[in-house]
């Protein structure tokens, strides 16, 4: 990700360029879209590091393409508002973006907000994709499959994943937001609760003490195994 891309989705022209000129002339490689599915189309043909998406859009709005292009594959999305109410109205639906800025803004803010988000995700590498360890256990990510002493613990698709992406990063401590956003690929306003209890699930199934719960945090795997 050294000369991250990416996405600017706004119709309106001068908005556009002028974003796109800033934020080229700051390093980065910039892709813009003018309409909704055009947006959704280039983000996955061009797959950027970031999105910086306008709410109202020809097509389809902002809202409909963040659902699409996070579904396809989790991306930092900044969304650009109207008016500070709708910004409230938008976090309150939990509809996925990392960010809001409210027009007019200035360009060097938005400067700041890119690289705020990027410097977030890179906290947070993607996870190996070959064979690993934690404690007494094998990750095969290829089979999806958990071992202990080559039998495999049945997990559902879901709890696999919530596992995977602790256990690749042990010591690191995701929230629960975090965790929502990684393994559900989503941020919706319900919260904790699903992450909880797939937790649950999983210590049932793989012990009590692999998972750790940092108080008023959120969960992380042990580093060193446990
Ligand atoms: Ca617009």
């Amino acid at each position: 990700m050294e000369f991250p891309t990416i996405a600017v989705i706004e119709d309106e022209s001068i908005i556009a360029a002028a974003v796109a000129a800033r934020l080229r002339r700051e390093g980065f490689r910039v892709e813009v879209a003018p309409d909704g599915p055009t947006g959704v189309e280039l983000c996955e043909r061009t797959r950027p590091d970031l999105v910086v998406l306008d709410v109202m859009l020809p097509g389809f709005d902002g809202l409909e393409v963040c659902r699409r292009i996070q579904r396809e594959r989790p991306v930092p999305v900044l969304m650009l508002t109207a008016r500070d109410s709708e910004t409230d109205m938008l976090v309150g639906l939990g509809i996925g973006a990392d960010d809001y800025m409210t027009k007019p803004f200035s360009p060097r803010e938005l400067v700041a907000r890119v690289r705020a988000l990027l410097r977030r995700v890179r906290k947070f590498p993607s996870p190996p994709d070959t064979t690993f360890r934690v404690g007494n256990l094998e990750v095969d990510p290829a089979r999806r499959q958990v071992r202990r002493e080559e039998e495999v613990i049945h997990l559902t698709p879901i709890e696999f994943e919530l596992l995977y992406t602790l256990a690749a990063r042990p010591g690191v401590v995701f929230t629960r937001e975090q965790l929502l956003s990684e393994v559900w690929g989503y941020r919706e306003g319900f919260g904790g609760r699903t992450v909880d209890s797939h937790v649950g699930a999983l210590r049932r199934k793989l012990g009590p003490d692999l998972l750790r719960t940092v108080h008023g945090v959120g969960y992380a795997v042990e580093a060193g195994g446990y």
